[in-house]
């Protein structure tokens, strides 16, 4: 396993608030939120970006986005969020394990920064 905070957080060597595990991944709440719900949602497996992933991980990310779309029914957000990876330094990646950020709970703003 990489050094990697998100492994550590899966492997529960780092605690987390966690609202979500399947077989695939895990769902825990984003230790600076930017939302009134913000949560993060981590698949098992360390791929370190969207760009990392492969045509073998297209049911994985369709898993990924369905685990969203119950999460933020669970969050009384289903009216209203955001589900979004940073892919890169550039874009605002900080951590390098694939994660999708999911933020809802206030009106959000077009195009983000
Ligand atoms: P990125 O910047 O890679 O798109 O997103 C990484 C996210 O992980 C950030 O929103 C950051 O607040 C969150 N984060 C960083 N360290 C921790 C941690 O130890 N626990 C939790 N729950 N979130 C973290
Ligand atoms: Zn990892």
């Amino acid at each position: 396993m990489p050094d990697c905070l998100f492994c550590k957080i899966i492997a529960r060597e780092i605690p987390s608030q966690l609202i979500h595990e399947d077989s695939q991944c895990v769902v825990f709440k984003d230790i600076q939120p930017q939302a009134p719900t913000h949560v993060l949602i981590v698949p098992k497996k360390h791929v370190s970006g969207l760009s990392a992933c492969s045509d073998e991980d297209k049911p994985l990310l369709g898993h990924l986005q369905r685990v969203a779309a119950f999460v933020a029914e669970e969050a009384g957000i289903a009216s209203g969020y955001r589900l979004l990876t940073n892919n890169g330094r550039s874009a605002g990646q900080s951590v390098d394990h694939l994660h999708y950020h999911l933020l809802g709970g206030r009106p959000m703003n077009w195009p983000p920064g």
